[in-house]
């Protein structure tokens, strides 16, 4: 490595990009974080974290800091079919809750996670250009606030610089399993609305809405409904938000008691998988792969991502494994974790009314708890759809139902 050469430069600092850091920079590597973003700082996103991205945090010892963040735990996750309700513990006794802290305390307490473990973080920092030699990327040249132009090399540059990474524009890598945007959500933030650690969705007629608790005693509710949609119902997306959420009469109570305390936001994202590696590159988090949002999958993906392209550079740097090797496994654990999550995503985005197999299972799991909490977690990203949604666990839910259906008196 040549003096003031960094061995990763990482582009961007937020949940995929400070933990790829952090992890790196504690295995003795010299790191770079630049984002022309400063923190604390708010993105365009909701920030529910399911129990295995706290278990990520718990593994790099930053629970205490998460728990810190002024967002109540969430023990129970419930789904409002209409008729039906399944409610049930979303986590593991490694994990049991799920979280929701703003992003401006949630990124900068991942931005100081970081720094604390020795990355050098340039906020105000915005790459322009991605340098080569060959194919071979080098390094970026970029400017800070003041507009100097500066040039930065390193043996990896990462990308974690989100949906519409300049990296990943850079090196154009292989794009598939994409599909379209599929929904047209908004957001915004509720005082007076407790939600007693309760994460609630409410499933309706071609549209849907979730709330939950985050920090500074507000609620986040989110609504949504098909981006065929999206065109007609922007021109007035407060009207049409509580259209949908009038759909839930009980809700719609609580939420006319409360205090909405910001504006709306939202934004429609389309689904893809891009390789995350090449030479001298690699991509983590938004930059490499995207679903919707509906199943709030995104910041535990980029914290489990961090983990892989972390372990993965530094069997790499220290000779363990070739970099192809090593990378390749990392796309192809990212992946395999993710198809059937991707699949279930883009099911719930559509909107589409549940199968009528949904529905019957939904009616077969009332009043079995352990059918419940296995769909929880299913939501919450423990367990996979492909391993839930099997004819045998399905055939035990249904033969259960049987069972204390014959049992019942009368
Ligand atoms: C409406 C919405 C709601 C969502 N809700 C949830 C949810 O509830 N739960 C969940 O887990 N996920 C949710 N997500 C997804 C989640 O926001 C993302 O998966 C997550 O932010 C990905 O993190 P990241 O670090 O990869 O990218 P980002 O958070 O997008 O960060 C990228 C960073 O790169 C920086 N950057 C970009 N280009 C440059 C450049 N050229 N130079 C320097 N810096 C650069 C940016 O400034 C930014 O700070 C939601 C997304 C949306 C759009």
């Amino acid at each position: 490595m040549a003096p003031n050469e960094f061995d990763v430069i990482v582009v961007g600092a937020r949940c995929a990009g400070s933990p790829t850091a952090m992890l790196l920079a504690r295995k003795g590597y010299k790191v770079l974080v630049v984002d022309k973003a400063t923190f604390p700082s708010d993105t365009i996103s909701t920030h529910l974290i399911h129990p295995p991205g706290v278990a990520a945090l718990k593994r790099w010892g930053l629970l205490d800091r998460i728990a810190a963040l002024g967002a109540p735990p969430i023990h129970t996750y419930a789904f409002d079919f209409g008729p039906l309700t399944v409610a049930g513990s979303p986590g593991t006794e490694d994990a049991p809750v799920a979280y929701g802290p703003r992003r401006t305390v949630l990124d900068k307490m991942l931005v100081d996670a970081a720094a604390e473990s020795g990355v050098e973080i340039r906020e105000g920092f915005t790459v322009d250009e991605i340098t080569r030699e060959g194919d071979h990327v080098t390094g970026v040249r970029g400017h800070d606030k003041g507009g100097a132009p500066v040039a930065e090399r390193a043996r990896v540059v990462v990308g974690a610089d989100g949906r519409h990474s300049l990296v990943a524009q850079a090196v154009a890598p292989e794009h598939y399993n994409e599909k379209p945007q599929l929904l047209a959500g908004y957001y915004t933030y509720w005082s007076g609305l407790p939600m007693n650690g309760r994460f609630e969705a409410y499933i309706r007629h071609y549209c849907s809405f979730a709330a939950w608790p985050t920090s500074g005693g507000l609620t986040l509710v989110v609504a949504g409904w098909p981006f065929r949609e999206f065109e007609a119902k922007k021109k007035d997306v407060e009207g049409n938000y509580h259209k949908v959420i009038d759909q839930a009469p009980e809700f719609a109570e609580r939420i006319r008691a409360a205090k909405r305390e910001e504006r709306f936001v939202g934004t429609p994202v389309a689904g893809y998988f891009r390789k995350p590696f090449g030479p001298g590159w690699a991509l983590a988090g938004d930059a490499g792969y995207n679903k919707d949002y509906i199943t709030a999958f995104g910041i535990t993906d980029a914290f489990l991502q961090a983990e892989q392209v972390a372990t993965a550079l530094d069997e790499s740097f220290s000779g363990a494994r070739p970099f192809d090797a090593a990378m390749a496994d990392y796309q192809s654990a990212r992946d395999k974790r993710a198809f059937p999550f991707y699949e279930f995503t883009a099911e719930l985005a559509s909107q589409d009314p549940p199968p009528p197999t949904l529905v019957q299972l939904v009616g077969a799991m009332q009043g079995n708890q352990e059918a419940m909490d296995g769909f929880a977690r299913v939501n919450a990203g423990v367990t996979s759809p492909a391993d839930f949604f099997t004819e045998a666990n399905v055939g035990r839910i249904f033969a259960a139902a049987a069972e204390r259906k014959a049992g019942t008196p009368g």
